[in-house]
């Protein structure tokens, strides 16, 4: 079967575009999803304490204001059911399920140069073909399960947070290991805890943890945010980070010691991710970033009692939010309790999965449960696990065999027609996802519009631009201290033999979405139309003028 558009992944990027797509511009679209249902990440990921990071009244979508008024939220961090009724709703609303295949893992997408068309192929077999393919296949969708010897011999059960069983998983009584302490880690130990026999975390980094301080949120709230819904949709798109709250314009060296102190304490009562907007140095300043991370690690100190325990999980080597910053709800309280210890790899590395447990350099601790907290093999991972084949057969494995190269993250050399939300080389996730999706859906929605009123057939990144693009992706990372976290899952480093690239543009949500905007008003500068027919624009890292990095510090 043919289709105008075809769109892979139905979280929120997927549905918006199909909406955009069908509705807005009459296209025939189909939308294929692995999953059984639509939710992306609030699909998959069921974990215990499993919870947004970004507040409620900014993670949503902002292009319907009918849709903003109807929806109420019921806590400050909306958790996976919720999210997922909110995006059940959205999808009831737009009718968006009749164009929605579930169960249908693409495998492989190939472009045709005779026809100027993809053909795409499912696990099942189930092949179409259409003019545009839009990837919306998620930024954090492929789970990374490390690689330890022996995993196969264990007599436990072992879980992947991202690949969480639906019907949950009993813990009671049970010896559980959790290995990882990123965002979902911190989340999930203390959750877990209160249901096994024994937790026990394996830390292999240290990292920084603010309360999230979640709460009910009250029907005041809600009006307010029905009642200031220009404003709230306005400080997203006008923030570096897409969130609901500005980034202060003060410096740490602006205000006393006291004064700082007090700032600090404050957010921390506040909790959630605003912490990092205290001050606007605080991803550029090495000295700046040093007052807020011994601030926590005062606190991590002041709140575990067993003082080996609180040594390791203040040994933090990296500066604060230079990887992805996680919230907690009694992430550091957790250690005080006693039924959970913690292992640090750095003085004690994990030797192999044995079939009762886990053996680390110094002993083997017996487990029933091993649960991988260890994240995914992020952007570039779900679009890789495709055999996604551009001009002449090119393989996207091959274009991005030393790290991914595309303009914009929207479009890649060399693959006419394809384009990729949230790819690599765009904000992503270093910013509220929604309103990075939104912008990236309505740009390609124009873009189509456009190749379609002017005859155009198809489009493509043109190499130039792409290498300037990521020359500009490389200087905005450069700018901030993002680059003193290497071993971050920014730089791919999580996963063995990935290429070492800052992979999401550091430069800021708002300068992002000008240079975008500026670059259709100019005919899609940097773009290929009808490739053999038209000439394309050369261009430079500086030709991003205005551009220069205003950090984006994390999700
Ligand atoms: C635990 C966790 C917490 C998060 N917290 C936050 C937060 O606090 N704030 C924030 O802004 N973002 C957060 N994120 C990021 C989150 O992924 C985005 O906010 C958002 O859900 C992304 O939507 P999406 O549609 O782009 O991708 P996804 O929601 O990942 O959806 C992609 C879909 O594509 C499907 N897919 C992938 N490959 C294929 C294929 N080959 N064939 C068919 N289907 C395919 C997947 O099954 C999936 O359903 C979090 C992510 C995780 C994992």
């Amino acid at each position: 079967m043919h289709f105008d558009a075809l769109v892979i992944g139905a979280g929120f990027a997927g549905l918006y575009q199909l909406h955009c797509l069908r509705d807005r511009l009459g296209l025939r679209v189909r939308v294929l999803e692995a999953g059984g249902d639509i939710g992306g990440t609030w699909y998959w990921n069921r974990y215990p304490g499993a919870r947004c990071d970004s507040e409620s009244h900014a993670y949503r979508y902002f292009f319907s204001r009918e849709l903003n008024d109807e929806w109420q939220s019921s806590e400050r961090y909306p958790g996976p059911p919720e999210i997922r009724a909110y995006l059940n709703h959205v999808a009831a609303k737009f009718d968006l399920r009749r164009d929605i295949r579930f169960g249908a893992r693409v495998t492989a997408a190939h472009f045709e140069d005779a026809a100027n068309r993809w053909r795409i192929e499912t696990e099942s077999g189930e092949k179409c073909s259409a003019t545009y393919l839009v990837t919306a296949v998620g930024c954090l969708s492929a789970a990374n399960v490390p690689a330890i010897e022996g995993l196969s011999d264990f007599g436990g059960k072992w879980y992947h947070t991202g690949e969480w069983p639906h019907e949950g998983v009993d813990l009671a009584g049970k010896r559980v290991g959790q290995i990882g302490t990123g965002s979902t880690g911190i989340q999930a130990a203390p959750v877990i805890a209160q249901s096994a026999a024994h937790l026990t975390v394996f830390q292999r980094t240290a990292n920084y943890s603010v309360p999230a301080r979640n709460a009910p949120l009250t029907p005041e709230f809600n009006r307010w945010v029905r009642e200031n819904y220009d404003e709230i949709r306005e400080t997203t798109r006008q923030t570096p980070n897409g969130h609901a709250f500005r980034i202060s314009r003060r410096n740490v060296a602006d205000v006393t010691p006291e004064e700082r102190q007090a700032i600090y304490e404050a957010a921390w009562e506040t909790g959630g991710l605003q912490f990092r907007a205290t001050f606007r140095d605080l991803l550029i300043d090495k000295a700046a970033n040093d007052t807020a991370a011994d601030f926590l690690k005062a606190r991590i100190r002041a709140i575990v009692k067993d003082p080996a325990t609180a040594e390791a999980l203040a040994d933090i080597n990296h500066p604060y939010s230079t990887k992805r910053p996680p919230i907690d709800t009694d992430y550091f309280e957790t250690f005080n309790r006693p039924n959970v210890s913690l292992v640090d790899l750095r003085a004690e590395p994990i030797e192999r999965i044995t079939p009762k447990g886990i053996r680390t350099s110094n002993r083997e601790i017996e487990l029933d449960v091993i649960v991988f907290a260890t994240g995914f093999d992020a952007m570039t991972g779900p679009l890789l696990k495709m055999d996604i084949r551009g001009r002449a057969g090119r393989a996207l494995r091959d274009a991005w065999k030393a790290g991914p190269e595309t303009y914009l993250g929207l479009q890649v050399p060399d693959f006419p027609n394809l384009f990729t939300v949230t790819g690599p080389g765009s904000p992503s996730v270093l910013t509220n996802m929604p309103v990075a999706i939104e912008q990236h859906v309505e740009w390609i929605t124009d873009c189509i519009g456009h190749l379609r009123s002017h005859g155009i057939e198809t489009i493509e990144a043109s190499p130039e631009a792409a290498r300037a693009w990521g020359a500009h992706v490389d200087e905005a990372a450069n700018a901030t201290l993002m680059t003193h976290a290497k071993h971050s899952w920014y730089y791919g480093a999580n996963v063995p033999g990935k290429p070492r690239v800052f992979m999401p543009y550091a430069g800021g949500l708002q300068r992002y979405r000008k240079i975008c905007e500026d670059i259709a008003a100019r005919g899609y500068e940097g773009f290929v139309m009808d490739r053999g027919r038209t000439a394309t624009v050369a261009l430079t890292a500086g030709d991003f003028a205005g551009a220069a990095a205003s950090p984006s510090p994390g999700v």
